[in-house]
């Protein structure tokens, strides 16, 4: 039993799960789940201002949390992310949308804010960079550090978008130059789209020798299990279930056994319709187990 509790705070699966009803509500849903992580919208993913939370909320949840132990809760950013844009109206909008994230997560205790690093319109990645990394650090200073890091999600590529390779999310770490605050989450399906062939274990680990090169494993503080509805890289950025896609289960089993990520969130960003997220979550248990091939026959 002790066993078993152990193996799963070391896969530390999680889920994006719904706040409809309360932040507290995706944590009560997290421990119906069994999940070990949770990523959650810590408001309207569609609106630029939000009212503040209340105490009752903050307590609610703090004290749901409490019950299921602590567990690692991240939120992702709700994709205004034009940091990077090159026109200074929306980047002041962006920014006062994200020191609001920030604060709300430091508020309810969150591990990290997972975000995109935008876009850079056509300007160029290295002038897109520089404005993220501007405004991030904007973001910082009027947002003492208590507990929340800032991740930087890697994508798929698609258009002008930042953070295409592990070089790229390096460029965006040095520029900000803030390592005490920062981190990457690194998503496979985007990995996938963006390039990296996560199909078969050789191509995990020709990634992630890429990944030790420019980043470190150590940097990489989340992970978003995606399958992928899109091709290796095609660009595109859609997600589908765990052994549905393009990148097949055995894809995913490089990734569970390996010791780096160990207690590092693995979040499924799934669709959630008919109770899937159950029956990705068995797919990837069952995928972390280790192979018993190896044990003679009786
Ligand atoms: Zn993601």
């Amino acid at each position: 039993m002790k066993r078993a509790a152990a193996a799963e705070e070391r896969l530390c699966l999680g889920s994006h799960l719904s706040v409809a009803g309360g932040a507290h509500r995706a944590v009560e849903e997290a421990i119906a789940l069994g999940l070990a992580s949770l990523q959650i919208f810590t408001k309207n993913a569609s609106r630029w201002v939000q009212r503040a939370m209340r105490e009752d909320e903050v307590a609610q949840f703090r004290a749901a949390r409490a019950r299921w132990g602590e567990h690692a809760v991240v939120s992702h950013e709700s994709y205004l992310f034009y940091l990077a844009s090159a026109d200074g109206a929306l980047r002041k909008r962006s920014r006062a949308a994200f020191i609001d994230e920030l604060e709300r997560a430091e508020q309810l205790g969150l591990d990290a804010v997972v975000t995109h690093p935008g876009a850079h319109m056509g300007s160029g990645p290295e002038k897109g960079i520089d404005r993220f990394a501007a405004e991030l650090r904007a973001v910082f200073d009027a947002v003492p550090f208590v507990r929340t890091r800032v991740l930087i999600e890697c994508t798929a590529g698609q258009g002008t978008v930042l953070g295409r390779s592990f070089a790229e999310l390096a460029g965006i770490l040095a520029a900000v130059a803030c390592p005490a605050r920062l981190g990457v989450c690194l998503d496979t399906c985007h990995l996938f789209a963006a390039g990296y062939d996560l199909r078969r274990a050789a191509g995990y680990e020709a990634a992630m020798r890429e990944l030790e090169r420019e980043i470190g494993a150590r940097e990489v503080r989340c992970w978003h299990l995606n399958d992928s509805r899109g091709a290796l890289g095609s660009h595109l950025d859609r997600h589908e279930h765990i052994g549905k896609g393009q990148i097949g289960a055995s894809g995913f089993r490089a990734l569970l056994a390996d010791a780096r990520f160990d207690g590092i969130p693995k979040i499924l960003e799934t669709p959630k319709e008919n109770d899937m997220d159950r029956v990705n979550l068995r797919a990837l248990r069952r995928l972390a187990r280790p192979a018993r091939s190896a044990s003679p026959r009786r």
